[in-house]
């Protein structure tokens, strides 16, 4: 039986963390889309390059060049029982697109938590996110701070402050959430997955709340 679960909330909702956090839980590859870009942009590869002009500016990286991206990384071997995927479907074109791509797997998309918090407090995390260099774990200096400042907790290398979690990228990146991706919450709402999590909780009880549903 294969498993992919698809987690929607806008940018600072806490997408990341969780999605590490259900990986681990329940053994299924996580897979961030900006995590896949970002480590194409660290090892300047062309696709990297080609990202980046978008990224830096809060715009999505066309459909084409992301669906492909993830058709490769579904192919790998840890994808074999199924996948979080965190950050990716982003519009109707890529959801569409998957549904496809999982039919290969004989998968589907079995659940979509979305995770909400309002505007302001969204703004406010993202500024105060540090990711680290290695694998993307991510901290918040006031709500999830490091051990040791500048220092990750899992894998001790260096924590960054995203270029795209500045104040005004950070709010063009908000609206195309509104434009782009929110359409598909009434899409997987009218299919029956859609799960709506809280996202003002404590991490451990917005992991626990997705859990729980994902048990149902
Ligand atoms: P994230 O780490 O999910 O916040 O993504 C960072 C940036 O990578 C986004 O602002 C987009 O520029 C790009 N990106 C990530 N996932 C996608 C996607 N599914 N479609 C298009 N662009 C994406």
């Amino acid at each position: 039986m294969t498993t992919f679960i698809v987690l929607l909330g806008p940018p600072g909702v806490g997408k990341g963390t969780q999605a590490k956090a259900l990986s681990d839980r329940t053994g299924l590859a996580h897979i961030s889309s900006g995590d896949l870009f970002r480590e194409n942009i660290k090892n300047q590869t062309d696709l990297g390059k080609h990202a980046q002009t978008f990224m830096t500016k809060g715009e999505l990286v066309p459909d084409d060049v992301t669906i492909a991206m993830i058709r490769d990384r579904l192919h790998r071997a840890d994808c074999e029982a199924g996948a979080v995927l965190d950050g990716f479907p982003r519009t109707p074109a890529q959801a569409e697109a998957l549904e496809v791509m999982l039919r290969e797997f004989n998968g589907q998309v079995d659940a979509v938590p979305l995770i909400a918090a309002p505007q302001d407090v969204l703004v406010e995390r993202l500024s105060g996110r540090w990711t680290c260099r290695e694998s993307g774990h991510i901290f918040n200096e006031k709500t999830n701070p490091p051990k040791e400042q500048g220092k990750c907790d899992f894998d001790g290398s260096e924590l960054y402050q995203r270029d795209d979690d500045k104040a005004e990228t950070v709010k063009r990146r908000i609206e195309v959430y509104m434009e782009q991706t929110s359409p598909l919450i009434a899409h997987y709402r009218d299919h029956g997955k859609l799960i709506e999590v809280d996202g003002m909780q404590s991490i451990e009880q917005v992991t626990q709340a997705l859990m729980g549903a994902l048990k149902k």
